[in-house]
C-alpha cells in the first residue's frame, strides 16, 4: 500500500517539494523531500513541487535533463533521495 511520504526536515506534513540543501545539518544528504513550509525555510538553495515533476512523462524527462545541466547537480544525492522516497512512500514494485 502506498503512503504518502512525509516531510524529511520537520517528520510532520507530507512532503510536496523536492529541496536542494545548503545546509550542513543536511550536507550528507543534499537533496530532501520535504513540506512547503519547510522548502521555505532559509537554508534551502533550489526547490520544485514533486507533481510538478511527475506530471506527466514529458515534464519529467524535461526536468531531469534541466537539473543534470546545472553544475552544481549531484545525480547520486538526487537518486538517493528517491532511494528513500520509495521507502517513505512503499512505492516497490513499479510497472
Ligand atoms: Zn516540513
Amino acid at each position: 500500500m502506498e503512503h504518502k511520504p512525509k516531510c524529511e526536515m520537520c517528520k510532520k506534513s507530507e512532503a510536496k517539494y523536492f529541496a536542494h540543501s545548503v545546509s550542513v545539518e543536511y550536507s550528507s544528504l543534499e537533496w530532501l523531500f520535504v513540506c512547503g513550509r519547510c522548502a521555505n525555510a532559509g537554508h534551502i538553495k533550489y526547490d520544485f513541487e514533486m507533481s510538478r515533476f511527475f506530471a506527466n512523462k514529458h515534464s519529467t524527462i524535461d526536468w531531469m535533463a534541466h537539473l543534470n545541466e546545472k553544475n552544481w547537480f549531484s545525480p547520486r544525492a538526487f537518486f538517493n533521495m528517491f532511494k528513500r522516497l520509495r521507502a517513505a512512500g512503499n512505492y516497490y514494485g513499479g510497472a
